[in-house]
């Protein structure tokens, strides 16, 4: 059997879509499955309006935060290379002269207007759009003269009358179309650049790619390809077309209306690498039962070990986003103390870091606003990392997402306001609520060292005095130190914050 060989081919715009994410992690599983596969990056900027300055930087951005490194292209070279398509133009140009020496495609001299035009009596007509073929037959004498005169024509490959072209694929099994639905598609521009068509199938059969994988709605295309296979006397390498992921409530592909679709944006958001990837790797494929996990988490090794494309289903997927969220807080709690620090760092770094997309949107004034808090968060930790490490720890459990981490410490270092609303609900009367915080500052302060084993049995004490229940004078002093209702364990919270911080926030809860 020959050695897997799997490309990511995308287009340097810069960001990777989510979906096409969990195509690209495929892709990297089943090169690393093999220990001679190979996945190939290869970029496909014949579409010169997708291209953006930086963008192939960008997508390798994107590519390593999920933990996908390539074998072979920009960056790392390899034996197939230039890896993007534009700088492969010499290539194409010998497999043109190919198709067009044994007829399989043909120069064609239609002015865009006429194209036009015939677009608009197609549609009028209720007819599928298609090129009516009026320069298929040109004389090899008319095309030179033509050209010799400077008209600039296009070059279409040629397809056969009433047959039917056919193709295997891995997800969807034997899939035919009848060449009557298949149009007549430009392959070579006027300006020289091949399509994306045309490059797409020169590039698989010279990087002796065994296996594509990629979205489903490239499926009308594959019969154009599989033509061009044929024209050109190769084997198609075999087909995976990945069903789509539907926007969480099942309606249409997932899209920026409905949430953030870049890969980079997830990261930004909170989500760690070993979240998205068990996530993505679940939508639309599951493992094998008997070697599945009952709690599904997964982490990269094991993909690379069982995936198989053959389980991907052929139905769309839904982005569900609170199985993201919960399998993104379990790997969370698996993180060590340190290592949670360097995540909580990284994602601030990259929230707080212009990138290809910001330039392309514009930063938004809930960007600037995020930065802003996140730095301060960023400048707390490092003030005292031994100190920030046993924070995380106690509050890690708690922790979906890193942006968590900001709304349970943000008291340490901003000014976060009381629920005043819970302190009357559990003493409604205003006076004895007094009475009972300064109470409680004055004992908190006449202990003569900070531990919970000195304050635990004074605030006890204390209740018992004002024949209030542990539990609720536990929640004033929960709601005095944090502010909230809810908080990170309290007594060990209230040992990392020191002495200091509670005195002062007694302070201002007592000026309210
Ligand atoms: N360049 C195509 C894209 O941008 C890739 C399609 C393919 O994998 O053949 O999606």
């Amino acid at each position: 059997m020959s050695s897997v060989r799997v490309r990511m081919a995308p287009s340097p715009t810069g960001w990777i879509h989510i979906g096409t994410a969990r195509t690209f992690l495929f892709d990297y599983y089943m090169a690393k499955q093999q220990k001679e596969g190979s996945l190939v990056l290869r970029i496909e900027d014949t579409d010169q309006k997708r291209t953006v300055a930086g963008g192939v930087e960008s997508l390798i951005q994107s590519l390593k935060l999920l933990g996908i490194e390539h074998d072979e292209g920009p960056g790392v070279g390899g034996a197939y290379g230039p890896y993007t398509q534009t700088e492969r133009t010499d290539i194409y140009q010998k497999y043109v002269n190919k198709l067009l020496a044994s007829g399989h495609a043909y120069h064609c001299f239609c002015s865009e207007e006429r194209l036009e035009n015939l677009r608009k009596e197609q549609e009028a007509l209720k007819q599928k759009s298609r090129y009516d073929g009026l320069c298929r037959n040109l004389s090899p004498e008319e095309v030179s003269q033509r050209i010799a005169a400077g008209e600039k024509p296009v070059v279409r490959m040629r397809v056969p009358e009433n047959e039917t072209v056919s193709f295997e694929d891995l997800v969807f099994g034997r899939v035919q179309f009848e060449t009557s639905e298949i149009d007549e598609q430009v392959i070579v521009k006027a300006s020289g650049i091949p399509t994306y068509h045309l490059a797409v199938v020169v590039d698989d059969i010279e990087m002796k790619i065994t296996h594509i994988l990629r979205g489903v709605e490239w499926i009308p295309s594959t019969p154009k390809h599989v033509l061009l296979y044929q024209y050109l006397d190769q084997k198609p390498p075999i087909f995976v077309h990945v069903p789509l992921i539907l926007n969480p409530d099942g309606k249409g592909k997932l899209s920026k209306r409905k949430g953030n679709v870049a890969v980079l944006d997830f990261f930004r958001e909170g989500y760690i690498r070993e979240g998205l990837v068990n996530f993505l790797s679940l939508i639309g494929w599951n493992p094998d039962p008997r070697v599945a996990h009952k709690d599904e988490i997964y982490d990269i090794a094991y993909f690379i070990e069982h995936f198989d494309p053959k389980r991907i289903k052929r139905s769309s997927g839904r982005f569900q986003v609170e199985k993201l969220e919960a399998i993104n807080a379990a790997w969370i709690a698996k993180l060590s103390k340190e290592e949670l620090l360097e995540r909580v760092y990284q994602w601030i770094d990259l929230v707080v870091t212009d990138n290809v997309v910001d330039a392309m949107r514009g930063v938004s004034d809930e960007l600037i606003e995020k930065r802003e808090k996140y730095l301060k968060l960023r400048a707390f930790l490092q003030q005292d990392e031994e100190k920030s490490r046993e924070l995380l720890g106690i509050i890690q459990q708690r922790v979906k997402k890193l942006p968590d981490v900001f709304d349970w410490l943000a008291v340490l270092f901003t000014d976060v306001s009381f629920d005043l609303e819970a302190l009357e609900s559990v003493v409604p009367e205003v006076e004895k609520r007094t009475e009972i915080i300064y109470n409680l500052r004055e004992a908190l302060e006449k202990l003569d060292s900070w531990s919970q084993e000195k304050w635990e049995p004074t605030i006890r004490a204390l209740a018992d005095t004002y024949a209030l229940k542990h539990g609720d004078l536990f929640m004033i002093l929960r709601i005095i130190v944090t502010g909230k209702r809810i908080s990170p364990p309290l007594r060990e919270f209230m040992e990392l914050a020191g002495r200091d911080f509670v005195s002062q926030r007694f302070q201002k809860c007592l000026h309210k």
